[in-house]
């Protein structure tokens, strides 16, 4: 049976769930229902007061998303977890449950379009304020804590520019003034990297990605303490109510068995495309984290297992180049989102980041010619020739 020593590849294929605890059926079940039937009105009672365990209703919590949810700290090497309907809800969640009026989140030079819409609404409808960071030393970090600094959201590897934020170091200096930091850990998932056991307080994921693997679920993760975690799960989780269907958390389950597997075959398969990008006559620079040319390679060595499978280059020409090559590909696909089997091609600064203004955009490095590509898992020589042909008529 697994035990809590276990390995990660062992781990993400049983953690969290006990086949006799379920007529001995191999695969977790899928609970699909809305709600539990009490054996008596005391039942009820007492499910609802807290003094007996059991399931109530599916928006409270069910069985098939408990062992997502189980399986999911075991990896992050947290204590609990709460899976949600996408990675923004489970965003929104955390920042919801840790702000009030008046605070500040201290935020990476660089996030999630989404996330930084997020940030402005909170500032322009609930008067939560934040800043931007570099976070590339313990000074740049310490100069742009406030006292109504209430977290630190860090992004790393960054969306889309791939630099990185040395967690050990951020994470030390807020544990030091007692200000929790969320680590968005989407684009390396708990394989290649565990934000928690280098100090770090809540993770937060876009199970959408990675975890899922297979591009047919929208769903997000946290990771964390408890007590956190319980906090989330009785205000921001219940009460806004974005949580996971059953059947998504089913389908997570299943994908994410070969979530060991598939993040070698991307990072490999991403270091062969980097190899091909690097001297490319088209190309003006390449941003990949294995690059050991690269000003972040020391921090990728020290928190991460790979590399991972996400490069970005900016193509040599204009916005239009850009958009003549995408259109040129064939067996790449031009699409958003990330960590699939298929290889995707997108323009952020008409796309993810479409809604960051155009200055804000220049600042974390989003040019006209930037292309973010999210190596998949077919034959590396077919993605390679596939951008040959593509540069060829550019
Ligand atoms: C996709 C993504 C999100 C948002 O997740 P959804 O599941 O689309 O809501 C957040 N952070 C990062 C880094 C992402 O790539």
């Amino acid at each position: 049976m697994e035990n809590k020593d276990s390995r990660f590849e062992t781990k993400v294929i049983h953690a969290g769930y006990q086949a006799e605890e379920h007529l001995g059926s191999l695969v977790p079940p899928l609970y699909q229902t809305s709600t539990f039937t009490f054996a008596n009105a005391e039942q009820g009672e007492n499910r609802f007061a807290g003094q007996e365990e059991g399931y109530i209703y599916s928006r409270l919590g069910n069985p098939t998303v408990k062992i997502l949810e189980d399986r999911m700290a075991a990896l992050e090497n947290g204590e609990a977890a709460l899976a949600f309907s996408s990675g923004m809800a489970a965003v929104s969640a955390v920042l919801m449950a840790l702000t009030k009026t008046g605070d500040h989140i201290l935020c990476s030079q660089g996030v999630y379009g989404c996330t930084f819409g997020l940030l402005e609404l909170l500032k322009e409808k609930y008067g939560i304020g934040h800043d931007f960071s570099l976070m590339e030393s313990v000074e740049t970090i310490e100069n742009a804590i406030l006292p109504n600094t209430a977290c630190i959201y860090i992004e790393t590897p960054i969306n889309p520019t791939m630099k990185l934020v040395d967690l050990e170091m951020a994470a030390k200096i807020a544990n030091d003034r007692g200000i929790p930091v969320v680590v968005d850990n989407t684009f390396c998932s708990p394989y290649l990297q565990t934000p928690l056991t280098l100090g770090c307080d809540i993770v937060v994921h876009s199970a959408t990605k990675y975890i899922c693997g297979h591009g047919d679920v929208i769903a997000g993760l946290v990771i964390g303490k408890k007590e956190f975690i319980q906090q989330v799960s009785r205000t921001t989780q219940k009460d806004i109510g974005g949580i996971i269907s059953p059947f998504d958390a089913w389908l997570l389950v299943r994908g994410m068995k070969t979530l060991p597997v598939r993040m070698d075959r991307h990072a490999e398969n991403a270091r062969r495309i980097f190899e091909f990008l690097k001297h490319h006559p088209k190309i003006e620079d390449v941003y990949y984290p294995g690059d050991p040319e690269n000003n972040d390679y020391a921090i990728m060595k020290k928190q991460m297992k790979t590399a991972g499978g996400l490069i970005s280059f900016t193509i040599k020409g204009t916005k239009k180049t850009a958009q003549t090559f995408m259109n040129q590909l064939q067996l790449i696909k031009i699409a958003v989102s990330l960590g699939d089997a298929e290889t995707l091609i997108q323009h952020p600064a008409t796309m993810t980041h479409a809604v960051v203004p155009e200055e804000e955009r220049e600042k974390m490095g989003i040019g006209n010619t930037l292309l973010r590509l999210s190596v998949g898992l077919e034959a590396w020589e077919d993605i390679t020739e596939d951008l040959e042909q593509a540069f060829q008529k550019v």
